[in-house]
Parts: structure tokens; sequence; C-alpha cells
């Protein structure tokens, strides 16, 4: 299983270097409109692709990982997303993305 090695944050996107040594850099607004927890899926209904309109919605406030794969994000509007990393790793070259 690929992992992440390092997480940072900058203001704009959330940086990650992998156990295989790739860099990935996932603007955060890509990453939130990508969150896939059943609020989420349920409401905003992916797809179709969304990106969050407020600042708020894409900031961070808090990194952390979730036992050994995934990663959580605890956004500037309280909303908590859980990424597999598995799922991370995909987010980087996602054809939606690629389209918008
Ligand atoms: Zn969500």
């Amino acid at each position: 299983l690929l992992k992440p090695k390092e997480v940072r944050r900058t203001p704009q996107s959330l940086q990650i270097i992998w156990s295989d040594s790739r860099l990935d850099q996932i603007p955060l607004a890509h990453l939130r409109a990508q969150c896939t927890c059943a609020v989420c899926r349920e409401f905003i209904q992916m797809p179709p692709y969304q990106e969050p309109r407020f600042e708020r919605s894409r900031t961070i406030t808090s990194l952390d990982l979730v036992g050994n794969y995934g990663l959580g994000v605890m956004w500037a509007d309280s909303h908590r997303s859980i990424y597999a990393f598995d799922r991370l790793r995909a987010l980087r070259n996602d054809p939606e993305r690629e389209a918008g």
C-alpha cells in the first residue's frame, strides 16, 4: 500500500510526497469537491463535479491520519473529510478536473 511520506499545506493546495517518492499537488478546491462523505454524496451529488464557492470550504484547519488507510481533513467550515490513500492518489489525474 502506498502511503503519504510527507503532507504539506499551502494556502491553495495540499502537497503530498508518497512512499514511492511521487509528488502530488492537489488544489484545495478540487480536494473538497471530491469529498466522498455521505453528506457530500447525498446533497451535493457527485457527479456533477462542483468546486466549493466559499473560502472557508476550501481552507484546511487541520490534518490527521485515519488509521493506516486514510487522511482526515478538517475544513474551516467545520466539515470533515476522509480520503482513503488510494482515492487521494487518484485525485491528481482526475479526468473531471481536466475537463473542467
Ligand atoms: Zn463531505
